[in-house]
């Protein structure tokens, strides 16, 4: 037999297999009982969370000739001929690929003829914010002076993209994000209906995954079952969607608030020789840091966070940190996968803003300032001691990819993740870069400006000078650690 998809198997047929949307079901149902029908309605909101299957199920119901609870009955003629996906009364247009006028007055000489089988002449048009503007005109004559029989669903993801004129003509239904407590039930359904054994905790997984859409829950869970071969156990959607170990996040988590440099980088070691994606990593560990501040600051957390109890101590164990420092870690990890989507060298990137994240975490430490001026001051963590120096290269640097992070430099400051070691000799700030293309970039007129320009905010004399590393082999952490901190620094 065919494999089908558990997301076309399951999408809805009825109002009562709708997932979530109770204000937009109750609406349309009550329109259909009162038979107080729109000529154009207008769904917004994120992909997978259902506007073309309620659109699909309106159009149906509507013209359905025994409607049961307001649904189609599926057995009447009309519906019978409406679920043949090429019927000629229910039209289903994609604007992304018929955006142009013509295909609009297309539509609208069409629009002229009654429909064939039942009451209705439903067009549903997808996207409708990619439409050309003579494209909108066109749209807009026929939703001035619509026939009695024909209904407009108008869909979109972008709704600040469409005209005022258009957005007038329409009923507007806002669809939120599917709950995390819809998706569970949906996945609990879908498994047990499949004969598809699961953890409880697998299930809570696959629907955070999902981040509101029944469409992407669904295709991550379609995924895991043909991982598992029917069993989907939470270790194996871990496995299955390159997901990080709580455990492990836990423990990164644990080092960078702990503002432990050495255990930090000795993890996203271990992580990047198991061939994890560095990005999805950053991401994880965002997640990890919202949950920390949830537990922090909100009283049922544990409604909210829906986590086995064990991950809940975990996270329990970190909120004894400061809000601020929890804030301030969860704003540093967010947005960069705009970096990490330019970066050559992902390891390099997300060391540098681990090690900016601990200088920053130790700066918010009550007695701890780690002012540039400050001589002698105790340096980048507990386990690494006797810096002596008065103003290194490190703490310049890290001045500076915090300053290129918060003027939005990104692409610049993603380019510096590749500089190995930085030192001052007189009034240059020697960076030693990993690899000629980073080099080159780098050593750019433009980039150099930019680096330069931030450079001099943070110390007027000093100037970047970027210098090739002869040795290419990537650094294990110890050698990255003496490269950031010096001959002087002493590991435990
Ligand atoms: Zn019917």
């Amino acid at each position: 037999m065919e494999y089908q998809a558990l997301y076309r198997k399951y999408r809805p047929a009825t109002w009562q297999e709708v997932v979530g949307q109770k204000h937009i079901t109750t609406a349309l149902t009550n329109q259909i009982k009162h038979d107080t029908i729109s000529h154009a309605y207008l769904f917004c909101g994120t992909r997978g969370t259902g506007k073309t299957s309620i659109a699909r199920i309106f159009a149906k119901s509507i013209n359905c000739e025994h409607p049961q609870n307001g649904s189609p009955c599926g057995k009447c003629d009309v519906c019978k001929a409406l679920s043949d996906p090429n019927n000629l009364d229910i039209i289903e247009i994609d604007a992304a690929s018929n955006n142009r006028v013509d295909e609009i007055r297309e539509l609208r000489e069409k629009v002229k003829y009654p429909p064939i089988h039942g009451k209705y002449k439903v067009y549903i048009i997808d996207e409708v914010h990619m439409l050309t503007d003579s494209a909108f005109n066109a749209l807009l004559k026929t939703l001035e002076e619509p026939p009695t029989y024909v209904v407009f669903i108008l869909g979109t993801t972008e709704v600040q993209k469409l005209p005022a004129t258009i957005l007038s003509r329409c009923l507007r239904f806002d669809f939120k994000l599917i709950s995390q407590e819809e998706l569970e039930g949906l996945l609990e359904k879908v498994f047990k209906d499949s004969g598809i054994a699961y953890e409880k905790e697998a299930v809570s997984l696959i629907a955070r995954l999902g981040e509101g859409s029944a469409r992407d829950t669904l295709s991550i869970a379609d995924m895991c079952v043909a991982y598992t071969d029917r069993n989907v156990t939470y270790k194996a959607v871990v496995e299955a969607v390159g997901a990080t170990d709580k455990k492990v996040l836990h423990t990164l988590a644990s080092h960078l608030l702990a503002g432990d440099v050495t255990n930090l980088l000795q993890v996203v070691d271990d992580i990047a020789k198991s061939g994890k994606n560095l990005s999805q990593l950053a991401k994880d560990l965002a997640a990890y840091f919202r949950d920390v501040a949830v537990v922090k600051t909100c009283d049922n957390y544990v409604d909210i966070l829906k986590l086995p109890m064990a991950d809940i101590e975990e996270l329990k164990a970190l909120a004894k940190y400061d809000i601020n420092m929890v804030l301030g870690v969860l704003k540093k990890l967010s947005g960069l996968e705009q970096e990490f989507r330019y970066t050559q060298n992902p390891r390099a990137l997300l060391e540098v803003v681990l090690l900016n994240i601990v200088t920053s975490v130790n700066e918010l430490k009550p007695n701890k300032p780690m002012a540039l001026d400050a001589p002698n001051s105790s340096t980048i963590t507990k386990s690494v001691n006797d810096v002596k120096r008065d103003y290194s290269g490190s703490k310049v640097f890290g001045k500076l990819l915090i300053s290129l992070r918060d003027n939005k430099e990104y692409k610049t400051h993603a380019m510096l993740g590749s500089v190995t070691k930085t030192i001052i000799s007189g009034n240059e700030l020697d960076m030693f870069v990993n690899g000629e293309d980073n080099y080159k970039s780098i050593s750019n007129d433009d980039n150099l400006n930019v680096i330069n320009k931030y450079l001099s905010q943070i110390d007027n004399n000093l100037t970047a000078k970027p210098i090739l590393n002869e040795n290419k082999k990537s650094l294990n952490v110890e050698e990255m650690l003496r490269d950031q901190f010096g001959d002087m620094l002493t590991i435990r």
